[in-house]
């Protein structure tokens, strides 16, 4: 029996940054953009799981052909994908079936992480939407903030807690992680100014 996932926006993004790709496929270059199933594809395939997350109303009103289309989950086609993954590779693909138009279409498109619209997401607890390793953990909180998370050990573990400001905030989503490199580095610093704990 197969088993697989319910994937929502709160454990999609953690899932992507816990997943290791390698280039054994090249990419999938073909479908960096929505494109139909060939058979070569099919065969490297496996159901991971599907995303149940809520339309927005506006669901209709987004632009999602071409290479750098924006992800945006809750709107179509995202919310109601199917989640595969490349067993060669372990890239993974958003599927669904187009069935409007000139028959049935089955499509993919890879998943990458950078073009999923963050502020799109909506989280009911504060969830993990980008870490690497020790060295950083990004949260999206319910109040629509942010923050950063480092571990530290000086003999204990510590765990170094801080929430972006409005311009941090801004700065990271147009840039990214590099936007927080002194902040990172200050709170590795001067972590006593922070809010810490310790591990237990
Ligand atoms: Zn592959």
């Amino acid at each position: 029996m197969e088993t697989t996932f319910e994937i929502n926006d709160q454990n999609l993004l953690h899932f992507l940054a816990a997943t290791k790709t390698n280039n054994s496929c090249g990419g999938h270059t073909d479908f960096l953009e929505w494109n139909n199933e060939t058979e070569e594809l099919k065969t490297n395939l496996t159901k991971i799981g599907q995303i149940a997350i809520q339309p927005n109303e506006k669901q209709w009103d987004s632009q999602y052909w071409g290479q750098e289309a924006k992800i945006q989950l809750d709107r179509y086609p995202y919310y109601g994908c199917e989640i595969f993954q490349c067993q060669k590779c372990n890239t993974f693909f958003f599927y669904y079936l187009e069935s409007g138009g000139h028959g049935a279409q089955k499509r993919y498109r890879v998943i990458r992480k950078e073009l999923i619209d963050i502020e799109s997401i909506t989280p009911s607890y504060p969830i993990i939407i980008d870490y690497k390793n020790l060295d950083y953990t990004i949260f999206k909180n319910p109040d629509l903030t942010y923050a950063v998370s480092i571990s530290k050990n000086i003999g204990i573990g510590l765990d170094v807690y801080y929430q972006l400001s409005k311009e941090e905030q801004e700065g990271y989503l147009r840039d990214g992680i590099n936007s927080l490199s002194n902040r990172i580095k200050d709170m590795d610093l001067n972590y006593s100014n922070y809010k810490v704990t310790s591990w237990r």
